[in-house]
């Protein structure tokens, strides 16, 4: 299940402005995401549904198990204060209070003040000399440092982050974007707004929203070959009638955008006017199908897993598995003609003339 589940979520403010516009999305545990768009375009509205800041009009906005449209304030409060942590420009510091202070203060809203916890989080961005230092003292980009910090020390759930390396020079930019990087490989998932593709590209997937909705979405060029994978695989399934039940088809059924689609298309995977395949698309499509099923049947008759497993593993080996590898398997399994399922294994051309018989 997903983290987050952002269910057609309308924001309106007065005077007509549909800042957004019925945006769906879903966001996993552990899930960096960078939302890029022009000014304007919802972001920060965005980041204060998440945050729990500011409620939709209409749609959901799940984070967690909470559906924070509908909680009492009192559970709102305290899910902004245990899971999440901001990193917003308008969180400004208390003006009397040092930097070490406003750290601390943070520690001791979410749960007990640990001094030496908070030196140590001001060390790693570079403010080990910057401790009593009150705001007022610090420059721009230090007091956006001590925020990050601030956010970053009762170790959230959920990192919010409105433009985060905003304010920042090249030096401090990339200490931030390190310490990002730590938080998102300690399982920490974060939802980043930036301007700056080269920022966006640090994180796992990027959206673009423009006027409220998602416009599209951008993944790395792995990522991307992955989605097509799952797409072609629906496809197929879809061609030998699979009831759309079926799981990888749900996944593939929901990356087939007309986005993806599209590019799809540019790569002459698919039909320039509908949604067959081209030849090579159908090559493509075949061998995915194939080393699908040729794992599943490995597993099942020479492994005995469960059934569920079985699945899963496949879904992972046809993604890795080289040509050469799968003709192995293939022989190994004396050229299968269906899998445990008894859905026709394609050819390939190691089995020409020695296919065994259907059991
Ligand atoms: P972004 O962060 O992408 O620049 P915002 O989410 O801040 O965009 O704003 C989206 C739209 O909503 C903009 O047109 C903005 O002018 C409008 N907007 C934002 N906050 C308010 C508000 N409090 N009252 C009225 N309009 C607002
Ligand atoms: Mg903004």
């Amino acid at each position: 299940m997903s983290f987050i589940t952002i269910d057609n979520a309308t924001r309106r403010y007065p005077k007509g402005v549909v800042a957004l516009d019925r945006v769906s999305l879903e966001i996993k545990r552990g899930e960096w995401l960078a939302v890029m768009g022009p000014s304007g375009s919802g972001k920060t509205t965005l980041l204060n549904l998440l945050g729990g800041l500011d409620r939709a009009d209409e749609g959901r906005v799940i984070v967690d198990g909470l559906d924070l449209a509908r909680i009492p304030r009192p559970e709102l409060i305290r899910y902004r204060r245990e899971r999440v942590g901001l990193v917003f420009q308008q969180f400004h510091l208390i003006p009397y209070l040092n930097a070490l202070e406003n750290v601390m203060l943070a520690q001791y809203l979410h749960s007990m003040a640990d001094q030496g916890e908070a030196i140590r989080a001001l060390e790693r961005i570079g403010l080990g000399d910057r401790l009593r230092h009150l705001p007022s003292q610090l420059s721009g980009g230090e007091k956006q440092r001590v925020c990050i910090a601030r956010a970053l020390i009762n170790r959230p759930k959920l990192i919010l982050a409105d433009e985060p390396t905003g304010s920042l020079d090249a030096e401090n930019e990339r200490a931030v974007m390190d310490l990002f990087a730590q938080m998102h490989e300690g399982g920490q998932t974060i939802v980043m707004v930036t301007h700056d593709l080269v920022i966006g590209r640090r994180a796992s997937r990027q959206i673009q929203l423009e006027h409220g909705r998602v416009a599209g979405e951008f993944l790395t060029h792995q990522q991307d070959e992955e989605a097509i994978d799952e797409v072609l695989e629906y496809l197929w399934l879809k061609g030998e009638g699979e009831p759309a039940a079926h799981e990888i088809c749900a996944i593939g059924a929901r990356l087939a955008t007309p986005q993806l689609l599209d590019r799809m298309r540019v790569r002459g995977i698919l039909d320039p006017e509908n949604l067959a395949f081209t030849e090579e698309g159908r090559r493509r499509a075949e061998h995915l199908i194939r080393r699908h099923r040729l794992a599943e049947t490995l597993f099942s008759e020479t492994f005995q897993m469960h059934e569920s497993a079985v699945e899963e593993e496949a879904c992972f080996f046809e993604h890795i598995l080289s040509p050469v590898m799968t003709d192995s398997i293939c022989g190994f399994l004396n050229h299968p003609p269906a899998c445990p399922h008894g859905k026709p294994i394609p050819r390939g051309e190691c089995c020409a003339g020695r296919q065994r018989e259907v059991l």
